[in-house]
């Protein structure tokens, strides 16, 4: 879990229903960096000759797997670019899945992802992890796609939906800022922030 200060001041702001649209984007795409800034952390780094206008020094580098982001649509959406601002050379995948209103399964309408998804680090977002059953499946398709590597960023999980990652993608990390405390009858995160991607587009 991501205790910082700033993410959790951030989150207390996003949960508010007083806080607009605007704002609540802008809040998302804040902790979007703080959250890839705390899933980067044990990426591999190598030594690097370099000269400062000074002299000839050595300082640490970005060595290894490259990254892919993907974003599950439409909320996971709201983290993408400040993810991109902090890794530019990040390749994104785009998975499309939304739920079916009666039996909360994740069924999937878009998916594209770049050719060599294997040799990176896939960090799976999407702020709202409520039953799991949009995480597993993307985490799953990923996997039939040749991906290796997977994290897992969200904002807000469920107890429900960590179980089901851990037990379907034990290899999976995830990177949350709160776990809360169940799921109402309609697959709603209690006490939540509500509906991620209409409080991100404006759309309710
Ligand atoms: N998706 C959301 O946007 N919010 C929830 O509470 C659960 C799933």
């Amino acid at each position: 879990m991501v205790s910082h200060p700033l993410v959790q001041h951030k989150l207390t702001l996003m949960r508010s229903k007083d806080t607009a649209t605007s704002q609540f984007r802008q809040l998302l795409r804040e902790i979007g960096l703080l959250m890839l800034y705390e899933a980067t952390r044990d990426l591999p780094v190598e030594e690097r000759e370099i000269e400062t206008p000074l002299v000839r020094t050595k300082g640490l580098a970005l060595a290894g797997k490259k990254l892919c982001f993907v974003p599950i649509l439409r909320a996971g959406l709201g983290f993408i670019d400040a993810m991109l601002e902090l890794v530019p050379s990040a390749r994104v995948g785009h998975i499309g899945l939304y739920r079916d209103p009666t039996t909360f399964a994740a069924i999937e309408y878009y998916l594209k992802l770049p050719e060599d998804i294997s040799k990176r680090l896939v960090v799976v977002v999407d702020p709202m992890l409520a039953t799991g059953h949009s995480g597993s499946a993307a985490v799953h398709r990923l996997k039939e796609n040749g991906a290796e590597s997977i994290k897992f960023v969200c904002l807000v999980a469920a107890p429900e939906g960590l179980e089901l990652m851990r037990a379907e993608h034990p290899d999976v990390t995830i990177y949350t800022a709160a776990v809360d405390e169940r799921l109402n009858e309609h697959a709603y995160i209690v006490p939540g922030l509500g509906d991620a991607g209409d409080r991100l587009f404006g759309t309710k």
